[in-house]
């Protein structure tokens, strides 16, 4: 039944924007769209599309439930026999498809922003043309990389409901942070929503004075242990009430962190811009907002100084270069969130050579050896905290499938 409605859309749509699109040249033609897992240290979601050209386009998906179901029994009707020359035709036709079903925000942008970069690779491979040149051309030559940093357990293991049995040490912190500016790197990222020992009021998003202190001394010793050498950021994923973020931000801003980000929960934008007042350290949010619609009342309200759209989460390429422009109105820099495989991380790089205001971009994955040898490119991919710009075509990249077998999650 779903398959009716989707052969008819197109021609719906067609009836809305124009009756038979030309074409200049011959096309390739979209003939399967699938999925696959690779185990990584997040289940990175790869995309394909496969043309009648002999092209396959790789994207990825950021990793969520239900996405292999909603790209091939909803959104491949759509795209089988379509050309992967319209992305952005068919990046609004998914939208379209899913109308009503999520696809302004959650999982269903989520496997169309998945699909949305492997149509941006296989377009960029018949065109033969790298997909920065197909957004307008490459600001820079090499695109900063930022390293998020781990000291000791998971952040998640952390985050558990019991109390922690092992605190974080400022010398962890210390260590970890020498270890990435001596790897290159000039931007490093840490969870700051970690154990402090005795957390007794984690529901009521409620700091102690106790914790605060311990979370000082490790900002503290970060900033300490990489000098001038980097700038550092601290990641807080939306644990605490606006009062407490307010109380840690002044314990921190002596030290001048780049960023804190995500002090509060994500979906109340009036309590960020009221939090951002009265701070003075820069706020970076963005991961949980979805497409311009998501970002446009944080960046109007003045809630954040950094956006940080999550590349195959928030709607695709596109879409995060429109955030980026959105963000420039305020003279926002973008730094996308980025816990992808290589092609994810790709997808991020073109974003951030092909627009003005780009900042960083984050690493996710320093911990998984195998990392760079799912491509097949001369390693590592990241040296001195960049990726330089590649001018093959598409995303610049192939994926090596004797590896990504290797790891595929059943
Ligand atoms: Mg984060």
């Amino acid at each position: 039944m779903y398959e009716e409605f989707a052969s008819t859309l197109a021609a719906t749509m067609w009836g809305d924007y124009d009756e038979t699109p030309s074409r200049t040249t011959d096309t390739p033609t979209i003939t399967d769209v699938d999925t696959l897992v690779i185990d990584g240290n997040f289940p990175w979601t790869i995309v394909t599309i496969e043309t009648d050209a002999g092209i396959r386009g790789i994207g990825e998906a950021y990793p969520a439930p239900g996405v292999h179901e909603i790209i091939t029994d909803y959104l491949r009707p759509v795209l089988v026999g379509e050309t992967p020359l319209d992305v952005e035709r068919l990046y609004h036709l998914m939208r379209e498809s899913l109308s009503g079903r999520g696809s302004q925000q959650g999982i269903g942008t989520t496997a169309i922003s998945g699909v949305e970069l492997a149509l941006w690779d296989a377009a960029g491979k018949a065109l033969e043309q790298p997909v920065y040149q197909l957004l307008g051309g490459k600001m820079r030559e090499q695109v900063r990389i930022y390293a998020d940093c781990h000291a000791g357990d998971s952040m998640v293991e952390a985050a558990d409901e019991g109390q922690p049995t092992d605190v974080y040490r400022p010398e962890a912190y210390a260590e970890a942070a020498r270890e990435a500016v001596d790897e290159g790197y000039d931007l490093i990222k840490f969870d700051l929503d970690v154990p402090s020992g005795g957390e007794i009021q984690r529901k009521s998003r409620h700091l102690t004075e106790a914790e605060i202190d311990h979370k000082r001394a490790l900002v503290a010793a970060v900033a300490e242990a990489v000098g001038d050498e980097a700038e550092y950021a601290f990641d807080l994923h939306w644990n605490f009430a606006p009062e407490s973020a307010r109380r840690l931000c002044a314990a921190v801003a002596e030290y001048d962190p780049i960023w804190i980000e995500d002090p509060v929960p994500p979906e109340n934008t009036e309590a960020m811009a009221a939090l951002a007042e009265r701070v003075d350290v820069p706020i970076l949010t963005g991961e949980n907002r979805y497409g311009r619609h998501g970002f446009r009342d944080l960046l109007e309200s003045g809630a954040v100084d950094f956006a940080a759209p999550d590349v195959p989460k928030t709607g695709g390429i596109a879409e995060s270069k429109r955030i980026a422009e959105l963000a420039d109105t305020r003279y926002c820099a973008l730094t996308p969130h980025n816990i992808g495989s290589p092609v994810a991380t790709m997808a991020g790089v073109h974003v951030g050579a092909a627009v003005p205001n780009f900042l960083a971009l984050e690493f996710h994955a320093r911990e998984v050896p195998w990392w760079d040898d799912l491509i097949e490119r001369e390693k590592p991919l990241i040296r001195n905290g960049r990726i330089t710009v590649p001018d093959d075509p598409g995303l610049g990249i192939e994926l090596d499938w004797d590896v990504v077998e290797a790891h595929r999650k059943r």
